[in-house]
């Protein structure tokens, strides 16, 4: 474990190199930067990914290629801060706290990463691998995630911990839709009959969307956007709804999908096109028993008080990696609080605390790789 003054020192390091998602040219500066903090602290240079369409990837990549215990650390380097925001709130140090852009999400969890990296023997089998448009949705960096989780046991991200250090043990999915109503318009004085309402059609499915939600099981579709009309005197030909929709299974993801389609095909002479869909599937808690468990364990022997775990709402990278069946456990980073919030903070002792936890696991699935999912 590095001493306080290091780490914190690196992490100022990093929160200064400023990376809003939009901006690439910052975002690869901050790649730049974390190259190099990279290699203080872990010894080695990473491997740079140019990526179509987005910021590049960093990977540090160690031990045998095909090795079955083989443990992925994923991160991003991007924030939602822009440019300037550091000039306004400085990275500072007070009572224990760091605070700045980006410290918690997550700044703070790539060091954790490389920390952990540094404290492995060379010959155990880890990627960290570093994107730089999660904040953004991670349309860029979406096949290389997938593509090295697919090479790996095991995923470990390192975002923020929910309150209290805990780690996130399921994350719900997102999907989210327009429809586009297409009516007839018409004079609404002289031949209102003529015309065909869109926005008429368009508050038939605010209503029945809605009641397509089971918030009992964490299933939530929310009408959060509603455009409508030209004219206050015209019977309006077009009207368009998005809708915000997020469950807690794959199962109830789909079935809300097949519903608003099948409420959207429905003929009433106001046509309806949907765009839009699954954005990003659930990470149930089938997919991160099993790591959490050892997470837990590895606590312990550490001495420690095994962390809490917590189901959240919000997405993460972990969603795409749990789709693809390989276990995976999220909020292993920075322990703290106020993601995308001003008051965004880390309690640094905390968080220290994270990285022979970290390493301790991937150690231990190098050591025992968990069965295959596929084979039970
Ligand atoms: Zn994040």
């Amino acid at each position: 474990m590095p001493m306080q003054g290091k780490f914190t020192s690196a992490l100022r390091s990093l929160v200064d190199a400023e990376s809003p998602s939009a901006d690439a040219a910052a975002v690869e500066r901050c790649g730049d930067r974390l190259a190099e903090v990279g290699e203080a602290v872990a010894g080695a240079a990473p491997e740079r990914i140019a990526l179509a369409d987005g910021p590049s990837a960093l990977i540090w990549r160690q031990g045998d290629a095909r090795a079955p215990g083989r443990v992925l650390l994923l991160g991003h380097r991007d924030t939602v801060w822009p440019l300037g925001t550091v000039a306004e709130r400085p990275f500072a140090v007070e009572d224990g706290r760091a605070r700045g852009p980006g410290v918690f999400d997550m700044k703070a969890g790539l060091l954790v990463a490389l920390y952990a990296m540094a404290e492995l023997q060379p010959q155990v089998p880890v990627t960290l691998l570093v994107t730089g448009d999660e904040e953004v949705g991670s349309a860029a960096s979406r096949e290389l995630i997938e593509a090295e989780a697919r090479t790996c046991g095991a995923v470990l991200v390192l975002e923020g911990a929910a309150e209290g250090g805990a780690l996130k043990r399921a994350r719900k999915g997102w999907s989210i839709y327009t429809l586009r109503c297409r009516g007839r318009s018409a004079h609404a004085g002289l031949e209102p009959h003529k015309g065909r309402n869109a926005l008429v059609r368009m508050s038939e499915l605010v209503a029945e969307s809605q009641r397509l939600g089971a918030p009992e099981r964490g299933l939530t579709v929310t009408p959060t956007l509603a455009r409508a009309g030209h004219t206050v005197n015209t019977v309006p030909d077009d009207a368009e709804l998005h809708l915000d929709v997020r469950a807690s299974t794959a199962a109830d993801q789909r079935r809300a999908d097949e519903s608003i389609r099948r409420l959207a095909a429905a003929s009433t002479g106001v046509e309806v096109h949907v765009e839009g869909g699954i954005n990003r599937p659930p990470m149930e808690e089938s997919a991160t028993a099993a790591l959490l468990e050892r997470t837990e364990r590895h606590a312990r022997e550490l001495g420690a008080r095994p962390p809490e775990s917590a189901a959240v709402g919000g997405i993460s990278d972990a969603n795409l990696v749990a789709a693809l069946g390989i276990p995976v456990l999220d909020g292993l980073g920075a322990v703290g609080g106020g993601p995308h919030a001003e008051h965004e903070w880390v309690d640094v002792d905390a968080t220290l605390h994270r990285i022979p936890l970290v390493s301790a696991l991937v150690d231990g699935l190098a050591e025992h790789p968990l069965p295959d999912p596929e084979g039970m």
